[in-house]
C-alpha cells in the first residue's frame, strides 16, 4: 500500500483534489492523508468545497494564513515537517502554485520524501507573480511532473527537465475533470440578483421551469482577485473603473467578490457599482458559468473553465499560462487598461466558443495522475 500525503489549502486546490481524490478512492492501492494548511480558512473560501465535492475532512488541520508571504510559506514549511516526520508518508502530492504548494514541495523534497506536483510546467513569465515563483521551485524539486497541456510540457523541457531524473508527464487538466464531473450539480447562487433572471411573462422566473436552459437575462460573470491587480493601485482603479462602465452600458456584471479584492478596495476607497455577491460554491459557480454571456476575470482556473462552458473570456492580466486559449481566440488578454476592457467586452459579450476536448484532456486527467501515481514510488 503506497501512503501519499496531499497537501492542500486554498479554494482551487480544493476543487482540483476532489477529483483526484475520487479517483484514489477508485483504486486499491494508495491510501490518502489529507493536510489542509489553513491558507483559505472562511467557510465560503473552503468549507464549502468540502460540503459540495465529497471531500474527506482533513486528516490534518493547519491554522496558517494571513501575513508575509516568506511568514506563511516558513511557518507552513516547518508544521508540514512534523506532519511528514510523523506520519512517514512515500509521496507528497501537491496542487497548482500557491504557498501551501511550495511549503509542501519542500518540506517533502528536504525529507527526501519524493514529491508529485499536479498542474507543473505552467509559466507565466513573470517573476513579480508570487504564484510564478511557487510553480517553478516546487518544479525544480518534484519528481513526478503532471502537466496540464502540450505547453506546460514544452516549458519544462525548455528549463532542460529532459536532462533530469524527473518524470514530465501530460495527463491533462484536472479542472476538466471537475467541470465535467459536478456539471449536473450546478444551482443558482442565493445571492443572485433577481433583476437579472428572465421570466416568461407570467412573473415566474425561468429557473423554475423544467428543462429551461437561458434562466437569466444577459450578464458578465467576472471575477478579480491576483495580487498583481489587487496590490496595485493603478491597475485595481483601471479595473474597477472598466468593470464599472460595462455594468453601467454594456450588460449588467455580477462579481462574487473574493476577500482579497474586497479589502483592497476598502484601503484603496473603490467602490464596485456593479451586483456584487459574496464568494460562491463551486456548484454555484458552474450555475453562473453556464448562464452568463461573457466570463471577464484574472482567475487561472476561471479562463479555462470560461472555455469549457462555451463562452469567451476576456483576462484582466497582462500574461496567462493557458496560452492555447488565446491562440484559438478563446481568450483575449487586456491587462488593466480600462479602455482595453471595456472594447475587449464589447467584442467578446455573447460570443459561444467550442471545446472540442483536445486542449485539457476530455476529463481524464485524475485517472492518469492515479495511474502514474501507482507507478511512480520506485520505479
Ligand atoms: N470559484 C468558486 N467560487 C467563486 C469564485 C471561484 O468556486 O466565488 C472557483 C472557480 O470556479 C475555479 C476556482 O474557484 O474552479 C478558481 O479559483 P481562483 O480563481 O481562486 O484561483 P486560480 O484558479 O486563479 O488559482
Amino acid at each position: 500500500m503506497q501512503r501519499i500525503l496531499t497537501i492542500i489549502g486554498a479554494r482551487p486546490q480544493f476543487i482540483k483534489a476532489s477529483v483526484v481524490s475520487k479517483a484514489i478512492q477508485a483504486q486499491a492501492g494508495i491510501e490518502e492523508t489529507l493536510l489542509h494548511t489553513g491558507q483559505h480558512f472562511d467557510a465560503n473560501m473552503s468549507d464549502v468545497f468540502f460540503d459540495q465535492l465529497g471531500i474527506p475532512r482533513p486528516d490534518v488541520q493547519l491554522d496558517i494564513h494571513g501575513g508575509s508571504h516568506g511568514a506563511m510559506t516558513g511557518r507552513m514549511l516547518e508544521q508540514i515537517e512534523v506532519v511528514i516526520l510523523r506520519e512517514k508518508p512515500d509521496r507528497v502530492l501537491v496542487y497548482g502554485d500557491t504557498n501551501s504548494t511550495l511549503a509542501g514541495a519542500l518540506a517533502g523534497a528536504k525529507l527526501h520524501v519524493p514529491v508529485a506536483h499536479v498542474e507543473a510546467g505552467l509559466r507565466s513569465f513573470n517573476m513579480r507573480m508570487p504564484e510564478e515563483i511557487n510553480r517553478i521551485l516546487t518544479d525544480q524539486v518534484s519528481d513526478l511532473l503532471f502537466c496540464p497541456t502540450d505547453t506546460a510540457v514544452r516549458n519544462l523541457e525548455k528549463e532542460g527537465f529532459a536532462d533530469k531524473p524527473a518524470q514530465v508527464l501530460k495527463v491533462g487538466d484536472v479542472m476538466q475533470d471537475a467541470a465535467l464531473f459536478f456539471a449536473q450539480r450546478a444551482v443558482r447562487p442565493a445571492g443572485f440578483p433577481v433583476e437579472l433572471l428572465s421570466t416568461d411573462g407570467h412573473g415566474l422566473s425561468r429557473t423554475e421551469g423544467k428543462g429551461e436552459k437561458s434562466a437569466a437575462n444577459p450578464f458578465v460573470l467576472a471575477t478579480l482577485h491576483r495580487a498583481e491587480n489587487t496590490d496595485d493601485p493603478a491597475r485595481l482603479a483601471g479595473i474597477v473603473s472598466a468593470l464599472n462602465s460595462i455594468h453601467r452600458d454594456l450588460a449588467p456584471v455580477l462579481l462574487p467578490l473574493h476577500p482579497r479584492t474586497r479589502g483592497a478596495m476598502a484601503r484603496q476607497g473603490l467602490e464596485l457599482l456593479t451586483h456584487t455577491i459574496d464568494p460562491v460554491g463551486y456548484f454555484e459557480m458552474i450555475w453562473l458559468l453556464n448562464h452568463c454571456d461573457l466570463v471577464m476575470t484574472d482567475s487561472g482556473g476561471v479562463q479555462k473553465e470560461a472555455f469549457f462552458f462555451g463562452k469567451a473570456c476576456v483576462t484582466m492580466r497582462d500574461q496567462t499560462e493557458w496560452v492555447e486559449l488565446v491562440e484559438i481566440g478563446a481568450n483575449e488578454l487586456v491587462g488593466a487598461d480600462g479602455e482595453r476592457i471595456e472594447q475587449a467586452a464589447t467584442r467578446h459579450l455573447g460570443r459561444r466558443v467550442k471545446d472540442d476536448g483536445e486542449l485539457y484532456g476530455g476529463g481524464k486527467a485524475s485517472e492518469r495522475i492515479v495511474g502514474h501515481l501507482l507507478q511512480g514510488v520506485g520505479a
